[in-house]
């Protein structure tokens, strides 16, 4: 087996699910399609907010590196709604996209027990009804003993 854990997409979930799993030790491969397009923001590029925040607090509470990069990147911070109640108030940042992805992935590559590499995963290989690897579109073939895919937002309809 090549490794304990294969993620598949490095979008936000991935890098998590990714980091989490090697900073327990595990030998963890990411395969993604673009590494240049780590953590990517599609658009606004805001952290936090109403409904959000929460998820990024919690993220931080157990660990997780989305804060810390956060923090790294900030354009600007603030309390969204301070003139109305506590309970529509949360905290938003904005980042500077580029460098949030250029910051994610200097994690990523630096993480001990972490391999990062691109691929577009197109096979899930599967024995005795559990998944055993992946394969990506070159014909290459991962073999780990859990696989967890994160492929995001953006599924096709095939
Ligand atoms: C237009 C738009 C604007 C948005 N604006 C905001 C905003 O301002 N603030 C906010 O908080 N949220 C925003 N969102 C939502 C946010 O982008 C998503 O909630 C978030 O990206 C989901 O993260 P994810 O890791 O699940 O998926 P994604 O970020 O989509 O990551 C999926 C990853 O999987 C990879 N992948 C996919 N298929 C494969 C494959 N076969 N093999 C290998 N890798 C694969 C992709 O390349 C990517 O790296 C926006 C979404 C959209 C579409």
């Amino acid at each position: 087996m090549d490794y304990d854990v294969i993620v598949v997409g490095a979008g936000h979930a991935g890098c998590e699910a990714a980091l989490a799993s090697a900073r327990l030790g595990l030998k963890t491969l990411v395969l993604t399609i673009n590494v240049d397009k780590i953590a990517l923001m599609p658009c606004n590029p805001s952290i936090g907010g109403l409904g959000k925040s929460q998820l990024v607090r919690e993220i931080d509470a157990i660990g997780g590196q989305m804060a810390k990069t956060t923090n790294k990147t900030l354009i600007q911070i603030k309390i969204l709604n301070i003139r109305k109640g506590p309970a529509v108030q949360a905290l938003r940042a904005q980042i500077d996209k580029k460098e949030y992805e250029i910051e994610m992935k200097r994690v990523l590559e630096n993480t001990k027990k972490l391999t990062l590499r691109q691929g577009t995963v197109d096979k899930i290989l599967v024995k005795d009804g559990a998944a055993v690897g992946v394969g990506i579109e070159s014909g290459l073939l991962f073999g780990g003993k859990a696989v967890i895919i994160t492929t995001g937002t953006f599924l096709g309809e095939g």
